[in-house]
């Protein structure tokens, strides 16, 4: 047979020949074993197969482990040597583990086999030298389960069926409790099993049981678990397992034996102190089998105090070489402690943000390094309230996740109840088709939002996440009665004043209150390791905010600007909305002026207040983009006062030719599709006096500051423009304003000037527009709805889902970016827009701004900065660093 084995290739290592840097080749266990080992720590002898000999034996089979065999020998003898026992030996037997061990932490995927070398002789030797038989058999009974279970494939039911009888017969409860007696039956009894399941006797020489052990581990990379396991995290088919081979020691020799599982501090909080678990007398299994319970680490000092101070000191050293948390496993045997385990711990987001703040201050990592130990995610998680993932809940319904977090309150399906409601601090779930403006006042008082209509950029969507209300959207299935208040998804039917829970993170909707875990970030350690994330980032985090507070918040959450102040959202309250529906309403100039004077004077004090709290950073004003008939009362509300005047003999009064008017202008501007209407700058186009009040509204605001001494950096951003002549005209009337403005105040104030780019057509003039902007913000939303032409509101509860679960779009592109079209407009924009003026500022404001793979595609084509909703500030300057560091593409 040819030789499979390749020349010059080593595929057995000593532990001593290994260290932490051979994970590849060595597997996380190995290879962390052979460094503890290095660095003098309390390790068992033993030695490890290389990953590169199981992708051989995956190739080759047996014949490649017969032929690596000597090797294996020749170190099993070296093991023998120091250890000074013998194999096989009938006076002082070596026993052995062998244990899976991946190049990536796959836990408990793959096999292990304890107390390898056993059999009907060394058992009596071990039973001598231990002075203790029952543990001799108890060990022996073991081996046979486990080497049955993992290298024969027996079923382990057949041996728990035998332990049952016998503890039954016994009246006895647990394994442990079994006398020596009934374990040598026992053993006879597993070795039948053997027999009769496997067609072969229990192999009693063993070499035999090593080689058929290190063939079984080899094998359990291709088991079904493990398969499946690399599916779901990622982890390619063929990087194979290593094997470790490790000399025995024994937790469960007596009362100065134990075993235990340490972290070096704590997973859940982040606390520095160490955090785990001990059983005296036991072997590792029994920790994890939940048969006894371990008692908390702490309570080792007490118990052997001198164990506990080296395991501190263990854990310390191991967290200063690892430079991370450890996981560590370890056995005392008659008093002496060995580590058996070591690798970097799992940990919840809050104490991963807690250890990468201090292990900077205690000097163990370095700030980068710090900075790449926490995800985007984990970020997320943490500043909101979480629906308990270890609950056993079903949900009733599934929408799109459109603002994070989870909320329970009662159904609330009218608006102005659910402001009355929530005003008295009632938590209240809002359920709607869809949202309005007109509904800000009971949305804003909600404890959480649902709608079976609209997607990521909807109204709902985007209100809810500057208010930072949990929200699910688009939730299709949901099937609302608003006039019998209730809704049904399928059978099950919810009526007002039921509980449900809605999260906004998953866009699941469950009946009733579900188990929820509160946000519990320390604030301090947050900042500090966003603070050290900022300084690896190039990209700028900026927010969209329209009110004061949203702006104190994102100050507070690091914001560096304000990127997006949507004006039309500053008329949410209805005081307000009366007067702009009278600005709309107007069909004379002269009347719609008295009331612009009106909005212009309250905007102008919102402008004053968001202008102070970001002073000395810029803020970028949006003029207005509504669809009108979006600020217009509903036309069958204003048809049904109007009847019942008629109905009163009031049917000539002055109320009812206004509400005459008012109707005319509902139908008026009606379009089939308002998306693509009159909106945005066509406004500013046709009623200029709207825009000019606007600007100079912001103008007065600044002048007034700049007065106070303020540091104002304000800009004004023209929306939806399509050509270059549109934004030339705009920017002439709006100079025009400031700079009257400004000469009334003696000041020489001006302000930048820009437009967004969120139609397919400015993307491709960019270089046109350009020349009249100072600046450009990329509004995807929009850019993604025109150039994807599929509606914002409707599509993603609609057709888009199914899109993405048949591989069309691989990701919703309303939340993250899709780069091949938008992305390629995007790109080009920047390309002409830079080549007609080289200092562009360019920005992105869309919802994608908040989004860390579309944060990515921004950084790497060049913008200066993202802005997004305040809450989502800490994902994306963490994102932002991630980009720059190259760990997210
Ligand atoms: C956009 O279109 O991306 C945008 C930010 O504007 P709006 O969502 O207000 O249309
Ligand atoms: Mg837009």
């Amino acid at each position: 047979m040819m030789s499979v084995i390749k020349t010059g290739v080593k595929y057995v290592y000593r532990f001593d020949e290994g260290n932490a840097g051979m994970v590849d080749l060595l597997g996380g266990k190995g290879a962390n074993l052979a460094e503890m080992k290095s660095l003098g720590l309390p390790v068992p002898n033993g030695f490890i197969i290389s990953t590169e000999a199981c992708r051989a034996y995956m190739k080759e089979g047996l014949g490649l482990l017969d032929q690596l065999w000597p090797k294996v020998v020749e170190h099993m003898h070296y093991l023998e040597h120091v250890s000074g026992k013998t194999f096989g030996g009938e006076e002082n037997p070596l026993l052995v583990s062998v244990r899976s061990g991946a190049p990536i932490s796959m836990p408990g995927m793959m096999d292990t086999i304890l107390n390898l070398g056993l059999n009907d002789r060394t058992v009596l030797a071990l039973a001598e030298n231990s002075r203790d038989p029952r543990f001799a058999h108890d060990c022996y009974r073991r081996f046979i389960q486990m080497f049955a279970n993992v290298v024969l494939g027996i079923d382990l039911d057949h041996f728990e069926k035998v332990l049952s009888e016998h503890k039954k017969q016994l009246n006895i409860k647990f394994d442990h409790q079994i006398p020596e007696e009934n374990l040598a039956k026992i053993i006879s009894h597993f070795k039948e099993i053997v027999k009769s399941e496997s067609g072969e006797p229990f192999p009693q020489d063993p070499w035999a049981q090593l080689k058929m052990a290190i063939e079984a581990v080899f094998r359990s990379w291709n088991n079904k678990r493990a398969v499946t396991y690399r599916k779901i995290a990622n982890i390619p088919d063929d990087l194979g397992t290593a094997v470790t081979v490790m000399e025995m020691v024994f937790g469960n020799l007596g009362s100065d034996c134990g075993t235990g599982v340490l972290f070096s501090r704590n997973p859940s909080t982040g606390d520095k102190e160490l955090f785990g678990e001990f059983l005296i007398n036991a072997q590792g299994e029994d920790v994890v089998a939940g048969i006894r319970t371990p008692q908390p680490i702490g309570a080792l000092k007490e118990v052997s105090p001198h164990i506990y101070e080296e395991l501190k000191i263990v854990a310390e050293k191991l967290e200063r070489h690892f430079k991370d948390m450890q996981d560590i496993e370890f056995t005392v045997e008659r008093g002496k402690l060995y580590i058996l385990q070591t690798r970097n711990g799992k940990r919840t987001a809050k104490a991963a943000v807690r250890i990468a703040s201090d292990m900077v201050k205690e000097g163990i990592v370095d700030a980068r390094t710090a900075v790449t130990r926490v995800t985007p995610k984990e970020i997320e998680q943490l500043l909101h309230r979480q629906v308990d993932p270890s609950a056993d809940l079903s949900s009733i319904a599934e929408g799109i996740a459109a603002s994070p977090g989870a909320a329970t309150g009662k159904v609330v399906f009218d608006v102005d109840e659910a402001e009355e409601r929530g005003k008295s601090g009632e938590p209240v779930i809002l359920v709607r088709p869809e949202t309005t403006p007109e509904d800000i006042h009971g949305l804003s008082r909600a404890a959480g939002l649902l709608t079976s209509r609209g997607g990521q950029t909807s109204h709902a969507a985007l209100v809810a996440r500057s208010l930072g209300i949990p929200c699910v959207v688009g939730c299709e299935a949901v099937n609302i009665d608003l006039i019998g208040e209730r809704f049904t998804v399928g059978e099950f039917t919810v009526k007002k004043d039921d509980v449900i829970t809605i999260d906004g993170t998953s866009g699941k909707v469950y009946p009733g209150e579900a188990p929820l875990i509160e946000p519990s970030m320390h604030e301090e350690y947050l900042h500090h390791f966003l603070d050290m994330a900022d300084m690896f980032a190039r990209l700028q985090v900026w927010a969209n905010c329209d009110t004061p507070e949203e702006a104190r918040q994102a100050r507070k959450l690091g914001a560096k600007g304000v990127g997006l102040c949507r004006t039309e959202h500053m008329f949410r309250e209805s005081d307000r909305l009366s007067i702009m529906q009278q600005v709309i309403v107007a069909e004379k100039v002269e009347d719609r002026m008295d009331a612009l004077e009106k909005l212009a004077r309250l905007q102008k004090d919102d402008f004053v207040e968001i202008f102070e709290v970001m002073q000395g950073l810029p803020v970028i004003v949006r003029l207005l983009d509504p669809p009108l008939n979006e600020f217009l009362p509903k036309g069958k509300d204003v048809a049904k006062k109007l009847a019942q005047l008629w109905s009163e003999g009031r049917g000539e009064s002055p109320e009812a030719q206004r509400l005459e008017i008012l109707l005319k202008r509902i139908e008026g501007l009606q379009e089939g599709n308002p998306m693509l209407g009159f909106r945005g700058c066509r406004i500013g186009v046709l009623y200029p006096e709207i825009y000019e009040a606007q600007a100079k509204a912001i103008a007065q605001a600044a002048c007034e500051l700049i007065k106070r001494g303020v540091d104002v950096k304000v800009k004004i951003m023209v929306p939806l423009v399509a050509t270059g002549q549109e934004m030339c005209m705009l920017r002439a009337n709006i100079e025009k304003a400031v700079a009257e403005i400004a000469e009334s105040y003696g000041e020489n104030w001006r302000c930048k000037i820009g437009t967004m780019i969120e139609l397919p057509r400015a993307a491709i003039v960019a270089d046109e527009i350009a020349e009249y902007a100072d600046f450009f913000s990329f509004g995807t939303n929009d850019l993604t709805q025109t150039t994807l032409g599929v509606s914002r509101d409707d599509a993603e509860g609609k057709f888009l889902a199914a899109y993405v679960r048949l591989g069309i779009y691989t990701e919703d592109p309303f939340r993250t970016l899709d780069r091949k079209g938008v992305g390629a407009l995007m790109k080009m924009a920047v390309e002409k827009g830079r080549s007609a003026k080289k200092d562009l500022e360019l920005g992105i404001c869309g919802e994608h701004g908040g989004d860390p793979s579309s944060i990515a595609f921004c950084d790497r084509i060049g913008l200066d900065y993202v802005s997004c909703s305040a809450m989502r500030i800490p994902v994306a300057r963490l994102s932002a660093a991630h980009s720059s560091l190259g760990l997210l593409n």
